[in-house]
């Protein structure tokens, strides 16, 4: 039926006044979750993640670093866009938790699709650098979760987010056993994701999408470019970093997505998953700066992973 893991954690981190980022995204999500429509989700709560986990991602050095710069009071800026609170990390690492809990729910059988209803986003940040309001590659983590404590031998991971997933591409660069597919509006930043972008063994595929194009232009590169070769690469499990701010009313990004469009997506990758992957399913919240737009487009993409 779907299981929801999420812990009040991801309330405790504190952006400055004005940032997008911020505590309500996860407010409006829970208000859109709590119609009857999804009484039917395994609602669970988010663990703290493992060190050993965070460690396939980052080096130890990096994450003792970010400890160090946590703040008692107040904010402390990593750079222009990412800040941190007292909360911050250990909403990272309950984002981590849940993450690789949910990996290992899914592998168990207890469902075959769960989301994470957690932040900070994840997709940005590097093996050493936070970046773009993360801290810890969440999606990494529980890609390499599932083939280094599982066993698996191929998982993918889809991301939707209008900006490109810089952070889970650069983790995923050389895992001859990963497969991170990506579109995303180009330009806009951080700048990376070009098609010519490919990974050490052929397994990035980016597809940049021009700013102003919709649903034509975004279901024709996932028909045409990223579903194939998903197809190809045949995943034992499917990741998804589903950021919400391609939607037209999104303030940060200029693609016109509507709710609608992430229904067919995730109808799509459901479907490619029920060929190779059991129908198993792990997404994870990333970006969607609009309340209105991010809670209508979460909840239409949870109500398709529910079906
Ligand atoms: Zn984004």
């Amino acid at each position: 039926m779907t299981i929801l893991f999420e812990h009040d954690a991801a309330l405790d981190h504190i952006t400055p006044p004005g940032h997008p980022e911020r505590v309500e995204r996860i407010q409006a999500i829970r208000r859109a979750l709590a119609s009857d429509e999804f009484r039917g989700l395994d609602r669970r709560t988010a663990p703290i993640g493992a060190r050993d986990d965070v460690l396939r991602c980052h080096p130890s050095t990096y994450i003792d670093r970010i400890a160090a710069a946590i703040p008692k009071d107040g904010y402390l800026s990593l750079d222009a866009d990412t800040h941190v609170s007292s909360g911050s990390l250990t909403a990272a690492y309950h984002a981590v938790g849940g993450a690789c809990a949910a990996v290992d729910a899914v592998l168990a059988g207890e469902d075959q699709t769960a989301f994470l209803l957690m932040r900070p986003p994840g997709h940005h940040a590097e093996a050493a650098t936070p970046m773009g309001f993360c801290l810890l590659g969440t999606a990494a983590i529980a890609v390499k979760r599932a083939l280094d404590h599982h066993g698996l031998s191929r998982v993918a991971v889809l991301d939707f987010d209008v900006h490109h997933g810089n952070g889970t591409q650069s983790l995923l660069w050389d895992e001859v056993r990963a497969l991170f597919a990506s579109s995303h509006q180009s330009p806009l930043w951080p700048g990376t994701g070009g098609a010519h972008e490919t990974g050490a063994h052929d397994n990035v595929i980016n597809a940049p999408l021009a700013p102003m194009t919709g649903a034509r232009e975004m279901r024709q590169a996932w028909s045409d470019v990223i579903l194939p070769a998903i197809d190809d690469f045949a995943p034992e499990l499917i990741i998804i970093s589903a950021g919400f701010d391609a939607h037209a009313q999104d303030p940060l990004a200029n693609l016109n997505w509507v709710e609608e469009d992430f229904i067919w997506l995730t109808r799509a990758i459901r479907d490619v998953a029920q060929v190779h992957a059991g129908g198993r399913v792990v997404s994870t919240l990333e970006g969607g700066y609009d309340l209105d737009a991010l809670a209508s487009s979460a909840a239409a993409h949870i109500g398709a992973l529910m079906e």
